[in-house]
C-alpha cells in the first residue's frame, strides 16, 4: 500500500470538501456560518476515527486496523506496517533466544548470562544442576550471592578473568568444577562451568602413581647401592658378607624385576582394546595349570591345595587375563598364609553364570582394609608383606581382568579364620554348547 495523501493533496481534499459549503453559504448569505458548520463535521469526523484509532491500540486483540476513510486509511495502514515489522522482529528475535538456550543446553557444560553488575540473567539446566541455582527464581541475584565459594567470590571480585578457577560444586561436594567467565556483547559476562571430577582424580591417580612407583624402586635401589659400595673392594670382604650381599641383591632384583612385571601387565590390560569374546577359555585346564604352576612356591610351605571344577564350563573371553587373575589370588593364598594350610579352589555354574572362588586359612584381612584391597600398591602391613615380595599390584591387576570380563573381585574375610576371593562370570559370557553338554 503507497501513501496517497501528500500535504497537498490534503489540502486540495480540503478545499474540495469546503467547496460546496461556501457556495450554499454565499447563495443563502451565511458563508461563515456554513463554512463553521464545514469544519466542525470535518472536526467531528476526525474526533470518530481517534476513538476508533485508540479503541484499535488499546482494546482490540486483532491486529487488523479498523477501516477508515481519506487521510485515516494512511494512518491506520502505517500503524499496521509497523506493528507488522516489530512483531516480525520480535518473533525472529525469541526464535533466536530459543536457539541460543536450545544450544545452550545441549552443550556438555554449565552455563550463566550475566549482567554487567553480576546479575543473573539465564541459566542452563547444568548450571542449576553444578551450582544448585533456580531458573526462573534466581533471575536478577547477584552470582555472589548464589555462589558463595570463597574462591569463586575472590575470583569474580577481581574481575581477573584470563584464568579459570576450579572449586567443588555447592550443589555436589563430590564434585569439583572449572569454571571459566567470559566477557561479551554489552558488558555481559558468560560463565562457563564443566565437570572436571574425573580429570582432578586422574591427575591425582598419575601423581600417586609416580610418587608409588618412585618409593617402591627406591628400597631396593638403596639396598643394591650400598652392597655396591661394599663391593668396591671385595677382597676385604668376609666369604660370609660377601655371599649375604649377593643374595640381597638378587632378592632385591627380583624385586625390583617383579614390580616392573607387574606394572606392564596392568598397563597392558588398562589400555587393552574393546573386548571381543570371541576366544573360548577353558577354565578348569587353566586352573589345573596355574595349581601346577604355583607347585615350587608351595614346596617350601606345604599347602593342601583342594579343587573342585566344572570341567566343561567354559567362558568367553582373555585366558591371558584369567590366567592373571587365578596366578594372583592362588600366589596371595600360598604367600600369605601360614605353612600347612588348606587352599579351597572352586569353579561352577550358578543358575546361569559361572561362579570362582578361593579361600584360604590365612591369617584374614581386617574389615576396614577390605574395600582399598584393589587399589594400586595398597598393602595392609607394607613392613611385614615386603618379605614376601609384594608390590600391592596383584588385586589391582585381578580388578582391572575381571573388569574385561564384566565381572567384579569379591572378598570376604574374618580375621583368624581365612579369606575367601571370589567372582561371577556373567551367563553371556558363558559357553553355552559345551555348559549344555552337561
Ligand atoms: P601384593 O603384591 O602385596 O600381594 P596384592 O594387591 O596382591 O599385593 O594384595 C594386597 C594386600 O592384600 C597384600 O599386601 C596383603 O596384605 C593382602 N592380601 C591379599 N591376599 C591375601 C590373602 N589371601 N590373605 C591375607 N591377606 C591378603
Amino acid at each position: 500500500m503507497g501513501r496517497n495523501y501528500t500535504l497537498s493533496a490534503i489540502l486540495r481534499g480540503l478545499l474540495v470538501y469546503l467547496l460546496p459549503f461556501v457556495l450554499a453559504g454565499w447563495y443563502l448569505d451565511v458563508v461563515w456560518q456554513a463554512l463553521a458548520l464545514a469544519l466542525l463535521l470535518k472536526l467531528c469526523w476526525h474526533y470518530y476515527y481517534i476513538n476508533r484509532l485508540t479503541g484499535w491500540l488499546w482494546d482490540s486483540r486483532t491486529l487488523l486496523p479498523p477501516m477508515g476513510k481519506g487521510v485515516w486509511t494512511d494512518i491506520f495502514d502505517g500503524i499496521y506496517r509497523t506493528l507488522r515489522r516489530n512483531q516480525v522482529r520480535q518473533r525472529s528475535l525469541s526464535t533466536l533466544i530459543k536457539r541460543f538456550r536450545q544450544a545452550s543446553e545441549a552443550m556438555p557444560d554449565a552455563a550463566v548470562v550475566l549482567k554487567e553488575d553480576g546479575t543473573v540473567t539465564w541459566a542452563n539446566k547444568l548450571a542449576q544442576l553444578y551450582f544448585g541455582l533456580q531458573w526462573p527464581g534466581d533471575n536478577g541475584i547477584r552470582i555472589t550471592n548464589l555462589i558463595r565459594h570463597p574462591r569463586f567470590v575472590k575470583f569474580f571480585k577481581k574481575g581477573d578473568f584470563s584464568q579459570a578457577v576450579t572449586m567443588h560444586s555447592p550443589a555436589h561436594a563430590s564434585m569439583e568444577v572449572e569454571v571459566r567467565v567470559m566477557p561479551y556483547a554489552d558488558n555481559q559476562f558468560l560463565l562457563i562451568a564443566r565437570d572436571v571430577t574425573q580429570l582432578t582424580k586422574l591427575e591425582r591417580m598419575r601423581k600417586d602413581f609416580v610418587a608409588n612407583v618412585s618409593h617402591e624402586l627406591k628400597t631396593p635401589l638403596t639396598v643394591m647401592q650400598g652392597y655396591l659400595e661394599m663391593l668396591d673392594e671385595p677382597e676385604l670382604l668376609p666369604a660370609k658378607q660377601l655371599h649375604k650381599a649377593i643374595h640381597d641383591m638378587t632378592a632385591q632384583t627380583a624385586r625390583m624385576q617383579n614390580m616392573v612385571n607387574q606394572l606392564l601387565e596392568l598397563s597392558r590390560i588398562e589400555s587393552s582394546g574393546p573386548d571381543s569374546f570371541t576366544e573360548e577359555v577353558d577354565m578348569a585346564a587353566l586352573i589345573r595349570s596355574c595349581v601346577h604352576d604355583v607347585s615350587l612356591l608351595n614346596s617350601e610351605k606345604q599347602h593342601r591345595i583342594e579343587v573342585s571344577l566344572d570341567e566343561h564350563l567354559s567362558v568367553y573371553g582373555s585366558a591371558d587375563k584369567l590366567r592373571a587373575v587365578v596366578m594372583n589370588l592362588l600366589t596371595n593364598a600360598i604367600k600369605y598364609s601360614p605353612a600347612g594350610g588348606t587352599i579351597n579352589l572352586t569353579w561352577q555354574r550358578r543358575h546361569l553364570a559361572a561362579a570362582f572362588s578361593i579361600s584360604d586359612t590365612g591369617p584374614g584381612i581386617e574389615p576396614e582394609h577390605l574395600s582399598r584391597l584393589t587399589e594400586r600398591f595398597y598393602r595392609i602391613d607394607a613392613d611385614r608383606n615386603s618379605a614376601t615380595g609384594g608390590t600391592g599390584l596383584g588385586l589391582s591387576i585381578v580388578k582391572h581382568a575381571l573388569e574385561h570380563h564384566r565381572s567384579r573381585l569379591q572378598i570376604d574375610s574374618k580375621v583368624g579364620q581365612g579369606s575367601r576371593f571370589s567372582f561371577v562370570v556373567p551367563a553371556e559370557l558363558i559357553v553355552q554348547a559345551k555348559a549344555d553338554a552337561t
